[in-house]
């Protein structure tokens, strides 16, 4: 029901505007025009708040596989977004990340004396700006996460660091930066319930790790049952996809994966947004489109808003071909995020 607190697109039947037009406006970098734009009632700000870290940038040795460049890049992209506010978050601090993280981690990061093996995990060479970037981008999550509550919806445009272990980390993942935020938010009382809908291409294995056994978090993971990490670990739901999966086997994965996790009632959800279930990703091995990841954005934050569940969008892996694609398919998420409907209310704990 359209109550006074409804928002966003006007009646898509009505209106002639639906997620076909949507989506074909998006693909061709078109702005969204007025008439989809918050009314007035909406108790939510026009705007989306968005994080970013960009300028704290890890330094990496020549020809580096990891695609450092492409947080700038989505950044100045989304610069152009009239209704996207930016903003560069606070470095995580310690009391967040030791809710997740082992002392003996901890320190092993902070203070660069970490094992050679525990550093090869990481992929990245130890260095103070590693330190600090890997810290921002977990602020950048924790900003997200009280800006959705606050606003419906909002972004951190780094982020999605789901391969890291209380222990240890892996996969170019230093803190777990989702899992940091939940712990937080639970421990200021802000949410008892929350879910991870993790689609990027790679399993969550860190954080489903994080969360085993605890039942006021909902771990899902959609991802390539063949891919990276080889050795999985137990979300609540995992939905492994064979190599070469295309659209309709993803959003099928996708749709049954987010009505799953809306099912267990949560106040907030975490979305991993990855680029890299997108065909030409170098790490992905899947045959997705980006019509097909555009798709799957609309479904979460249009599925989370009608549960009436905030979202905090963060943007995991992508390693496309050309960084132009990853970027491409980010900053689409991001779109989509801004001119989403917002949940009518969000549940607060009684
Ligand atoms: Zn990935």
């Amino acid at each position: 029901m359209a109550g006074p607190n409804h928002c966003m697109y006007p009646d898509a039947d009505s209106d002639g505007f639906g997620i076909p037009r949507l989506l074909e406006y998006l693909l061709g970098g078109g702005r969204v025009p007025d008439r989809v734009r918050p009314v007035d009632s909406s108790p939510f700000p026009a705007f989306m708040r968005a994080f970013y870290c960009d300028e704290f940038v890890l330094p990496l040795p020549e020809g580096h596989r990891f695609p450092m460049e492409k947080y700038r890049l989505l950044r100045e992209r989304v610069t152009t977004y009239a209704d996207v506010t930016l903003e560069v978050p606070e470095a995580a601090p310690l009391t967040a990340l030791a809710r997740v993280h082992t002392t003996e981690y901890l320190e092993g990061v902070l203070e660069g004396r970490l094992e050679r093996d525990a550093v090869r995990a990481i992929g990245f060479p130890w260095s103070p700006e590693l330190v600090e970037r890997s810290r921002r981008s977990v602020g950048g999550t924790l900003a997200a996460g009280r800006a959705a509550l606050d606003d419906g919806t909002s972004a951190n445009l780094a982020g999605g660091t789901h391969h890291a272990f209380a222990h240890r980390g892996e996969g170019f993942c230093v803190f777990n930066d989702v899992a940091v935020a939940i712990r937080d938010l639970q421990a200021e009382g802000s949410v008892r319930r929350a879910a991870v809908v993790d689609l990027d291409v790679h399993q969550g294995n860190g954080t489903a790790a994080v969360f085993h056994g605890d039942d006021r978090v909902f771990t899902l993971s959609v991802h390539g049952a063949d891919n990276y990490p080889f050795r999985k670990e137990a979300s609540d739901l995992d939905l492994g996809l064979a190599d070469g999966a295309d659209d309709d086997e993803f959003l099928e994965a996708v749709e049954l994966g987010l009505e799953r996790s809306l099912a267990q009632g949560p106040e907030i959800v975490f979305y991993v947004a990855g680029a890299d279930p997108f065909e030409d990703d170098r790490l992905g091995r899947l045959s997705v489109t980006k019509a097909g990841l555009l798709e799957r954005d609309a479904r979460v934050f249009d599925e989370c808003a009608a549960a009436g569940v905030p979202v905090a969008v963060v943007m995991g892996g992508g390693y496309g071909q050309t960084v132009s694609d990853t970027v491409d398919i980010h900053a689409a998420t991001i779109r989509v995020a801004a001119s989403s409907r917002r949940p009518e209310r969000h549940r607060v704990p009684s």
